[in-house]
């Protein structure tokens, strides 16, 4: 049985036979539908758009907070590597957040972190006191994300669907 973890929740794998390509999220279970696409591959762009749509949801919420004052728009890009490095799941290059694929199984306080550490740098690259400043006015409890990155540290390794 194949358990694949979502924001922080576990799931599991249900393969079925459709004349479609198809996955659906429903009660803690992901039905997986191939047809032309392997499965693999069919998760894992399954994955991507939710954690697309999960790191966007987040950020419109910060961005309605008015907190922090960001000039232009910061566009988003989920990848299975960043760098080549390992452990790096997050960075910001010209206003663009490119977020690990394997942060998805990050439950959502970690994310929520991540976001607010990106969202700093692009007001200072450095980890100053100013950073961690903006961090703290964005996420004022961001030391819970912190915590949770790094008991999840071994589900960001590695090929996320094991596929
Ligand atoms: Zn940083």
């Amino acid at each position: 049985m194949r358990i694949l973890k979502i924001l922080g929740e576990e799931y599991q794998v249900v393969y079925g036979n459709s004349r479609e390509d198809r996955v659906d999220f429903k009660e803690g279970k992901i039905y997986v539908n191939s047809k032309n696409t392997p499965s693999g591959k069919l998760i894992k762009e399954a994955l991507s758009d939710y954690l697309y749509t999960e790191l966007l949801g987040m950020y419109e919420k910060i961005k309605n907070e008015k907190k922090l004052e960001i000039l232009g728009d910061v566009k988003f890009e989920v990848k299975e590597k960043i760098d080549e490095k390992k452990n790096r799941i997050a960075k910001l290059k010209h206003n663009k957040i490119t977020v690990k694929l394997n942060a998805i199984s990050l439950p959502q306080e970690a994310l929520k972190y991540m976001m607010a550490h990106e969202m700093a740098h692009l007001i200072t690259k450095k980890h100053n006191e100013r950073f961690w400043n903006i961090v703290k006015t964005i996420y004022p409890k961001y030391e819970i994300g912190q915590d949770l990155i790094e008991k999840h540290e071994n589900d960001l390794k590695g090929n996320i669907t094991g596929i």
